[in-house]
């Protein structure tokens, strides 16, 4: 009985996972990646290239931008641009929309990946930073969603929204960071729900990512734990391959989902699915 039904759930879970992704499906796309002048925004800007899209990519440092555009067309970018813009600043989603319009006149895929520093420790008390990070990680995509979803609709294009398994799992020593995550699969999650009541042809993809190897996570996490982190080049490919096969959530690694369906059938032993996370 037991094992019949695990085959099931093995068998439906392969059937879900195949891979259905075609890359003529972002051939000459138009594409708008945030926070693409490191980790791995810069992955996913590389990998759109190889395939022939057209990018715009964006985030504060404008040397770095410069770098990962020169890259990218190397790679066979159809066109890579970059607009600097801070997230801070309310009025810089608008602007970094406005800037990708001009130049690409619509777009299928609107990536949202960027994060503003937070240090990783217990809280504090600084209820301030939540607020200010809330700006940045959450508010901005908003900004960013509203002002596309007109576009979008008209192309049938995707959000992609880079999310972690802190929405999932609410981790220690990232509670401000975590509260901006799980404010994100909430939004995003009811927005699925009305494009589709709604019949819309726009998707959103949620990513939900374990721990990865760009160097601000790496530098970090140090010494906070010995959890094997995976690799940035393998996760933005897979973000890809999940916004232009329009998934509603996916997993990278992929057995992160089954951490997640543990969790959620255990919810008492979060504290031993976490215990990997220690103070020393
Ligand atoms: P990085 O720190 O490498 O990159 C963050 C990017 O955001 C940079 O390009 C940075 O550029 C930009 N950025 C930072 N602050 C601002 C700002 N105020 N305005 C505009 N852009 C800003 O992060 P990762 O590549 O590691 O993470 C990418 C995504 O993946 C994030 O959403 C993160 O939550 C998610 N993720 C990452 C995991 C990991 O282990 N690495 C695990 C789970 C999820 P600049 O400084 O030039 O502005």
């Amino acid at each position: 009985g037991y094992l019949s039904f695990f085959l099931l759930i093995a068998a439906l879970t392969a059937y879900m996972w195949r891979d259905t992704f075609d890359p003529e499906s972002v051939r000459g796309a138009r594409v708008l990646i945030t926070g693409a002048s490191s980790g791995i925004g810069e992955q996913m800007a590389y990998h759109y290239s190889k395939f022939g899209a057209q990018i715009v990519i964006t985030a504060r440092r404008e040397e770095s931008l410069k770098k990962v555009v020169q890259k990218c067309l190397k790679l066979g970018a159809k066109a890579a641009l970059y607009v600097t813009g801070d997230m801070s600043d309310p009025a810089d989603p608008e602007k970094v929309f406005k800037y990708t319009m001009e130049k690409l006149g619509g777009l299928d895929f609107l990536v949202l990946n960027h994060i503003g520093n937070t240090n990783v420790e217990l809280w504090n008390g600084d209820w301030d930073h939540v607020r200010t990070l809330m700006q940045v990680n959450f508010v901005s995509y908003l900004q960013m969603t509203a002002a596309a979803l007109p576009v979008l609709e008209t192309s049938g294009g995707s959000i992609i929204v880079v999310s972690s398994m802190v929405a999932k799992l609410p981790s220690p020593y990232v509670a401000p960071y975590t509260s901006t995550k799980f404010a994100l699969n909430g939004f995003y999650g009811s927005l699925q729900t009305e494009l589709a009541l709604k019949k819309s042809n726009v998707s959103v993809s949620i990513l939900i990512l374990g721990l990865i190897d760009t160097e601000s996570a790496m530098n970090k996490i140090r010494g906070f734990t010995t959890m094997t982190a995976y690799p940035a080049s393998e996760a933005a490919l897979s973000i890809i391959k999940a916004g232009a096969t329009r998934q509603k959530e996916a997993y990278y690694p992929w057995f992160h989902y089954f951490t997640c369906l543990i969790n959620n059938i255990f919810p008492f032993m979060k504290d031993i699915i976490l215990s990997g996370l220690s103070l020393d």
